[in-house]
């Protein structure tokens, strides 16, 4: 299970309507409208140093 980061939903990554590379990460979409809020202004949803805390 994966959370889309544009409307906090959790989905399975085999139902996402669409996927993006972003930083070195895949993230999952519901669809593509959220799809197209994240193309639009991806930092606004994704958190800079959000994964790096475990290094
Ligand atoms: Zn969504």
């Amino acid at each position: 299970m994966v959370k889309d980061p544009v409307c906090g939903m959790t989905i399975e990554e085999s139902n996402a309507a669409a996927t993006e590379e972003y930083q070195g990460s895949t993230l999952y979409f519901c669809s593509d409208s959220c799809y197209s809020k994240f193309q639009a202004n991806p930092a606004q949803y994704v958190q800079p140093g959000a994964t790096a805390d475990s290094e």
